[in-house]
């Protein structure tokens, strides 16, 4: 069945003696030395059969196997290159995270466009593949983040007649297997027992033959050569129903997994021994996980068996578990219980290395993109720590692991995974609520909690489904957890914003025009310039010129359009917007200036040099805050303008004031060293080779040369408008800090005239607050805190006062006393206050329909009587009958009268008397 059987036929399998067989087991053709061998040596036709019994002649740590490899090939004149960062988003902006070697040279180097860093060339590229993050721990063989381990050949063929960056061939697939097989046989394994299985690739609109290696059961590499490509015309149908044809580029595209290689060469259990030895004893003795010898003997079996526990194959794991156990002839309760715990161990372990690769490479956990799926790994993590009683601090386990790694910035990866746990516990507290309340929702529906509710309490709470099902477990509810529940969450958000394709209506009437020459690049300083009408184009509103050259800067990279004026001998017409279609420049304006005609154009200078003096002081801001925060520093937006600007920053924190003056210092430092800003348009393979991806912080140009600003050491691939030297910006005033969304920053500052007025509107506000304050401007913070002191202390007496008011009103009860007075009740009581606060406690008291009688002993015996209409009671006189019992005297109108005397010993005693008195003034 085998597709492309020819392009198997190596002359290399036959000078080595080798047979082409079919596997009677899965149908597969391969190529072997053996020629008794019957199947192809893959899982499930075989299993694991290096468990102890490892296949190499040594046994390999990961950094010594990884060392050996990359030696290997730098003996066989393949140049060494580093690893690129796992956040593929740096260089691309079709994927999140970087997946296999072949990332990095996509697609401008396998499209031939661009040379490759080296030809032949061999790396360990850091990769994290999210969608086997259900799959870890389970298999005993898959890790989130792996280094694919690789050789990689460009060639071009010799009667291509297009140019290519590369030509020729470097090698192709004889050599590529016969370098597989000298080393596996440098190793010292066994190459009688190694199997080359058939397997055609097809992938992202290319296609090749391709071979994996087996070894023992274990498939340790596959080679690719890739060198068709989709085509509708194509002479080649492939497995997934497209046709192929072959193209002038063909490369060698091969992957060694190096925790595998080193798995082989120990023989371990599984390959998380192999790789994670130190960590795994730490996390066991942490969460006090003990094995008899016969516990470890039947963990070892199961880890034999464990290949069947993949979600990709399986439909259920466990059920596939249920087969382990039934195999192995004992209780899958039991053997779940042996091995759960150690599952989670190696997770764990696998986790915090992704982690590490995250967070060194500056991925700050956010919503969004990387930092979304870095937060669902971190939150996973920490979750499994708990279940399985890991009570070691997460940023010490992950530092483990980015301190193995050799990354620079251990403390800020640390302060990040504090950060993030303790916003997961924030989260958790908040979303622990609403779970109840489903799981109660559901239990009364008697139906399990559907997966796409656990989906949704993970995206929008961040609470994850082992957690779900313990509270639902508490009030009855059951819960339907996919297997894969992790992948299908990354697939939700693993995809690469697209690019932008606002622009993919191209524009027919400008297909003809040739594209405009951008005098803007040539002398930023330049307002005028002479230019010949193209073309105009009637509008809705207006109308769009087309000229063969212009100093207008269109919209882009954040930067507004210039506006201006073009003027013919006989009219000058408004531009009041400009923007690039196609590289062709098209000028907004309000009248015809006329096709054909001659032109002087004329930019509004003052805002050209206010946008100007923004863009650069937006560098300028990016490069100081990079220095004052950290190096993960990393732009999210920005958008300039002639007020004011902003730029949104990746950061796990809030921006504190002090490092508000932090960046402004550091940017007008900058400012007066006067540096001069330099623009130039290296090859872009140069400039990544010499600036690295943080290029791109503003956006991937496309092109093969690209444009770099570089503002003292700070440089950034960018298409806009620069000032001359960095004095020119003038000021930068930093007008306000605002988180945008969890983990994003934005920054907005003023430069130049634009930061004096910004200051100016600030002192003005403060002006104005020391004058209503009648204070100096110095005073007013003190001030103003003083009366805000007073006041919030009036609101709390306020309230106090209420609430004895409420008392009061509701006696009876308490110390004061309720009578009635022939139709009205009277309520008397002794309250310390003063006498404002009697008055409005007896006015309250009376509005309600009561006679109040109030006593204070605060200064004196005072008493305030309040008496209704109607009620028969005449106040004047029941204050001085009152007031005369304290040696004093009082009195006033009949509905409400104060008075008093010295004796407060004697209160009490007049208040008592208080009911008689009022009935003897009862209508008397
Ligand atoms: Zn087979
Ligand atoms: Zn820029």
């Amino acid at each position: 069945m085998s597709e492309l059987e020819e392009e198997y036929q190596l002359e290399y399998f036959e000078e080595e003696g080798f047979v082409r067989s079919e596997c009677p087991s899965c149908g597969a053709y391969f190529w072997t030395r053996d020629h008794d061998r019957e199947t192809c040596g893959e899982p499930p036709c075989e299993q694991y059969d290096f468990i102890g019994e490892p296949g190499f002649a040594e046994e390999y740590t990961l950094s010594e196997m990884r060392e050996t490899f990359l030696s290997f090939f730098e003996a066989h004149d393949h140049e060494r290159i580093d690893p690129y960062p796992v956040a593929a988003n740096r260089w691309r902006d079709d994927v999140l995270l970087t997946q296999a070697s072949i990332y990095d040279f996509q697609p401008l180097v396998t499209s031939g466009e661009t040379p490759p860093p080296a030809n032949p060339l061999t790396v360990s590229q850091p990769c994290i593949r999210m969608q086997d993050i259900d799959n870890v721990g389970k298999t005993g063989r898959h890790t989130m983040a792996f280094e694919m381990m690789a050789h990689h050949a460009f060639n071009v063929r010799e009667d291509a007649e297009e140019t290519y960056a590369y030509d020729g061939e470097v090698y192709w697939k004889d050599r590529t297997v016969e370098l597989c097989d000298e080393l596996l046989d440098s190793l010292g394994a066994d190459i009688e027992d190694v199997t080359y299985i058939e397997d055609p690739w097809v992938g992202g609109g290319n296609a090749g033959p391709a071979i994996e290696v087996i070894y023992k059961g274990l498939e340790l590499a596959t080679l690719v050569f890739m060198c068709m490509e989709q085509d509708p015309e194509g002479e080649y149908e492939l497995k997934d129903g497209n046709r192929y044809s072959y193209m002038d580029t063909y490369i060698v595209d091969t992957g060694y997994g190096l925790e595998r290689w080193t798995w082989m060469s120990q023989g371990t259990p599984t390959v998380y021994e192999a790789v994670y030895p130190e960590m795994l004893s730490f996390l066991k003795e942490n969460a006090g996980l003990e094995y008899t010898p016969e516990e470890t003997d039947l963990v070892a079996r199961a880890a034999r068996l464990s290949g069947q526990l993949d979600i990709d194959d399986v439909d259920d794991v466990e059920a596939a578990r249920g087969d382990i156990a039934d195999e192995l002839d004992v209780d899958v309760t039991a053997l779940r219980e042996l091995v759960e715990p150690l599952e989670r161990i190696y997770a764990i372990a696998d986790h915090c290395r992704t982690l590490a690769y995250m967070f060194g490479d500056g991925i700050v956990p956010s919503n969004v993109s990387t930092g979304y799926l870095a937060r669902m790994v971190l939150r996973r993590t920490k979750r499994l720590c708990d279940t399985v009683g890991v009570d070691a601090p997460l940023d010490e386990l992950v530092d483990m692991q980015a301190k193995r790694l050799g990354y620079e910035n251990r403390d800020t990866i640390r302060d990040i995974v504090r950060t993030e746990v303790e916003k997961y516990r924030e989260t958790l507290e908040r979303g622990g609520r609403r779970v109840e309340q489903l799981a109660a929702e559901y239990a009364d529906k008697g139906e399990p909690i559907p997966a796409e509710e656990l989906i949704e309490l993970y995206d929008s709470h961040g609470i994850q489904p082992d957690m779900v099902e313990e509270i639902a477990t508490e009030v009855g509810a059951d819960v339907d957890v996919p297997d894969d529940f992790y992948s299908l969450v990354a697939d939700r958000h693993d995809t690469a914003t697209a690019v932008d394709e606002t622009t993919a209506s191209t524009d027919e009437r400008f297909s003809d025009l040739p594209e405009t020459e951008q005098l803007y690049y040539d002398d930023q300083e330049r307002t005028q310039f002479e230019a010949v009408i193209l073309d105009v184009f009637e509008h809705e509103d207006g109308y769009e010129v087309v000229l063969d050259q212009t100093m207008f800067y269109p919209e882009g990279g954040g930067q507004p359009a210039d506006t201006g004026t073009l003027s013919t001998d006989e009219a000058t017409v408004d531009v009041t917007d400009v923007q690039i279609e196609d590289g062709v420049i098209c000028h907004r304006t309000d009248e015809d200036p006329g096709k054909g005609e001659f032109v002087n154009g004329q930019i509004d200078t003052a805002r050209r040099r206010r946008l100007m003096r923004h863009h650069t002081a937006t560098h300028i801001v990016m490069h100081a805050a990079r220095q004052v925060l950290g190096e993960h520093i990393r732009q999210a937006g920005a958008q300039k303008g002639v007020d004011s600007s902003r730029v949104d920053i990746r950061h796990y924190e809030r921006v504190t004031r002090e490092d508000v003056k932090a960046i402004e210092r550091v940017a007008n430092q900058l400012v007066m060293d006067n540096v001069s800003v330099r623009q130039e348009w290296p090859h872009r393979h140069e400039a990544e080779a010499e600036h690295g991806f943080d290029l791109y912080q503003g956006g991937i140009p496309p092109g093969t040369n690209i444009r770099l600003i570089h503002v003292a050491e700070d440089v950034q691939a960018c298409g806009g408008t620069h000032v001359g030297r960095t004095g020119d910006v003038g000021a930068i005033k930093l007008l306000a800090t605002e988180r945008v969304q969890d983990g994003v920053e934005r920054l907005t500052f003023a430069a130049g005239e634009a930061a004096i007025e910004a200051t100016q509107r600030s002192e003005d506000a403060l002006y104005a607050a020391a004058a209503a304050l009648d204070v100096s401007p110095e005073e007013v913070p003190d001030t103003a805190e003083r009366f805000f002191e007073e006041w919030k202390a009036r609101g709390k007496e306020i309230d106090d006062l209420k609430d004895q008011l409420a008392t009061a009103r509701a006696s009876g009860g308490g110390d004061g006393t309720e009578v009635d007075v022939g139709e009205t009740t009277a309520v008397i009581q002794r309250i310390d206050a003063d006498m404002d606060e009697l008055r409005a406690m007896a006015n309250a008291l009376a509005d309600e329909g009561n006679i109040a009688v109030l006593g204070s002993g605060e200064s004196g015996a005072q008493f305030v009587v309040a008496a209704p209409d109607g009620s028969g009671v005449n106040a004047g006189e029941v204050v001085g009958e009152l007031a005369s019992r304290v040696g004093g005297g009082g009195g006033g109108p009949p509905d409400f009268a104060q008075g008093g005397g010295p004796d407060v010993e004697a209160l009490d005693g007049a208040l008592e008397d208080a009911p008689d008195i009022l009935r003897q003034v009862l209508n008397a």
